[in-house]
């Protein structure tokens, strides 16, 4: 175990990677997924059982802890890890996005957002020094600077001005977040899709000097094509030595995409929330356990599979227990789809390791083009 933070390379394969991140709290192999624990809380799992589909790293929302029930109410309790019951290594994110996608009334300026929470209409600020200071009460291992981000499209000049902005702000959460080994701070890259501005964004970043770097602005409406566009080239301006990190991707197509092109970790909340909706992820892509086609149906959701809801129930039970409104319902296809999701992380890791992503890659997508099952 190490009392400091540091990321080293083991493989390389094209422009793909497979290292190690490791933490005081604990080691992140990479490419790394990290379920979402929006409001301390991965739904309907407990941590435990995140920790068994293979996860090393879970991500925090600011928002939301910040409003309920609160950092310093979180701190006090001992840190956002004994509050969960979550040891291993915690990324938060800085609050900014969704302050932008939740909240009332918002006022930006250069100091930084003021906002009604959406829960109770209560006002507060979010400001570089202010994030930091929560993600800290927190006990974050991985905290991430304090940025803002435009829905894509959008005109290039706002695009230009949000980045420059973002890029002060990255000097002031640099500063605020001081010197604290065994956590890391993260640089936020943005300028949308224009290269030149990703460029401004990546030297103003490794000029100030980060842990890791995130390629941000991205997921935010643009899709695939566009989204593969910019990651053709913006992970190759961030240092080589560092981790990068794809904020809020995505589908396991993106995800498997996204790493072919040079990211180390990634986050969703799609396998969970798809799990509570009845959608399951597969090898041959998406099941709707609500389609009627499942109802009569003995066999698992898939066969190799190795999560409690492949091996020890029917999709004639998940389409029923679905159908009802059970609870564990949602229990089931939020763990197969983590497990399905972690699953896709090792076999990314494992390829990248033995020289053969581009084969493992073939596979992934010849699978999913087959579909599901032929239905009984
Ligand atoms: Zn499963």
């Amino acid at each position: 175990m190490t009392n400091r933070f540091s990321f080293s390379l083991k493989a390389t394969d094209g422009r793909a990677r497979t290292g190690t991140i490791s933490t005081p709290r604990g080691e992140v192999r990479t490419p790394a997924f990290m379920p979402v624990g929006t409001a301390a809380t991965v739904k309907a799992m407990l941590p435990e059982s995140v920790r068994d589909t293979g996860a090393d790293i879970l991500l925090g929302n600011t928002y939301h802890l910040m409003l309920r029930p609160t950092a310093e109410r979180i701190a006090r309790l001992g840190g956002l890890h004994d509050f969960m019951n979550w040891q291993r290594p915690i990324l938060t994110d800085s609050g900014g996005f969704q302050v932008m996608s939740l909240a009332d009334l918002r006022k930006l300026d250069e100091r930084g957002v003021t906002f009604k929470s959406h829960i109770d209409g209560s006002r507060h600020e979010l400001t570089p020094e202010r994030s930091m200071e929560i993600q800290r009460l927190l006990g974050s291992d991985i905290v991430m600077c304090f940025d803002e981000c435009p829905s894509l499209p959008a005109d290039e000049s706002r695009v230009a001005d949000s980045m420059r902005l973002s890029m002060r702000w990255a000097e002031r959460s640099r500063a605020a977040f001081g010197d604290r080994p065994g956590h890391a701070l993260f640089g936020i890259q943005q300028g949308g899709v224009t290269p030149e501005l990703r460029e401004e964004s990546a030297k103003a970043l490794t000029d100030i000097g980060f842990d890791g770097y995130a390629v941000g602005g991205l997921a935010v409406g643009e899709g695939q094509e566009a989204m593969f566009g910019v990651l053709d080239y913006a992970p190759e301006m961030l240092p080589h030595d560092k981790p990068r990190y794809l904020m809020g991707v995505g589908k396991p197509d993106d995800i498997v995409g996204a790493v072919a092109r040079g990211i180390d970790m990634m986050d969703c909340v799609l396998p969970s929330r798809s799990g509570r909706t009845g959608q399951a992820w597969t090898r041959r892509g998406q099941v709707n356990i609500k389609n009627a086609r499942h109802q009569d149906d003995p066999r698992p959701l898939d066969e190799s599979c190795g999560c409690p809801a492949c091996r020890s129930y029917s999709r004639a039970y998940l389409h029923h227990v679905f159908r009802a409104g059970e609870m564990i319902s949602g229990m089931l296809l939020t763990w197969h789809n983590l497990h399905y999701y972690q699953d896709l992380m090792q076999g990314l890791r494992d390829a990248i390791a033995a020289g053969r992503l581009e084969a493992f890659t073939d596979e992934f997508h010849a699978l999913r083009a087959e579909g599901d099952i032929e239905r009984l």
